[in-house]
């Protein structure tokens, strides 16, 4: 089916697990409504006929429907609640969430939001809710939206520099910057390009990578300083722990959530 409709869908088609199984999932696809509309559905449905035909079924009736713009914007727009995290409420830009005690983290859907926020990234917030930042010098390695650098500097932060190697990831990520209000040097890069030392460290990248430029991040992690690495899955641990033991970092803090570990470290 996803086949058959991602033929004509705008973008793709979205599928819908049910949450149970005693409910089937739910095909989409958003066509524009052009001249063509009309012959691309009945192609549709004769297409989903013939898959019957094969014995695959039941895949249940076509519907169509016709969406009106604002329906649509306001529809999408729904679709990503605030999220309260520690410390955070990280909310979209247009949103007016009363945010309470919570330091707020404006960002819109893109990098930050998937249907929610990523675990790892969730459990970096938290450990950037126990820390105490303020009047520190943050490095954010991996930054993506710069999420985790935002929340630093909204902690009161001293100095922040955020590096990716995704030079998508680096414009997002100055536009958040912006958009947030606060001071971050961003930057295209590494741990390697990392200039002096660090209170505290973050990289919330993939256990491999973490592998790969540990020594940086020890280099560039001073003395007292935190070290928080995420993105390691549970088999990797010990892995991970071994390679920044080789650097003469041992962990102080660690929080698993389903598979995810995320590991604070220091000298
Ligand atoms: N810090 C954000 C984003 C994490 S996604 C958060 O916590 O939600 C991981 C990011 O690391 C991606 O944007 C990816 O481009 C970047 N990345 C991957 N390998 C890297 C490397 N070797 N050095 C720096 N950044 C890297």
């Amino acid at each position: 089916m996803s086949e058959i409709l991602g033929r004509v869908g705008y973008n793709g088609v979205a599928v819908e697990e049910p949450l149970d199984s005693a409910t089937l999932a739910v095909v989409k696809a958003y066509l524009v409504y052009d001249q063509v509309a009309r012959i691309r559905v009945r192609r549709v449905r004769d297409a989903l006929g013939h898959l019957q035909a094969f014995g695959l079924g039941p895949i249940g009736e076509l519907q169509v429907r016709e969406v009106a713009d604002e329906e649509w914007l306001e529809t999408w727009k729904a679709s990503f609640k605030p999220i309260r995290v520690g410390a955070f409420l990280v909310r979209p830009t247009w949103s007016d969430a009363d945010p309470g005690e919570a330091i707020v983290l404006s960002l819109d859907p893109g990098m930050a939001f998937g249907t929610g926020l990523h675990p790892t990234t969730q459990a970096c917030l938290r450990a950037l809710s126990r820390i105490d930042v303020a009047r520190m010098r943050v490095a954010d390695v991996g930054t993506g939206s710069a999420i985790l650098a935002i929340a630093c500097a909204k902690r009161g932060a001293r100095e922040v520099v955020a590096v990716d190697i995704d030079e998508v990831a680096a414009r997002e990520a100055k536009e958040n910057v912006a958009r947030n209000g606060v001071g971050i040097d961003v930057g295209v890069g590494s741990a390697s390009d990392l200039v002096g030392t660090f209170d505290v460290v973050l990289a919330n990248i993939v256990a491999a990578v973490l592998q790969k430029i540990a020594p940086h991040l020890a280099a560039h992690l001073g003395r007292g300083g935190r070290l928080v690495v995420a993105g390691i899955i549970a088999t990797e641990e010990d892995e991970i722990r071994a390679a920044f033991a080789g650097h003469g970092l041992r962990p102080v803090g660690r929080e698993q959530e389903g598979d995810w570990v995320t590991l604070e470290l220091t000298r």
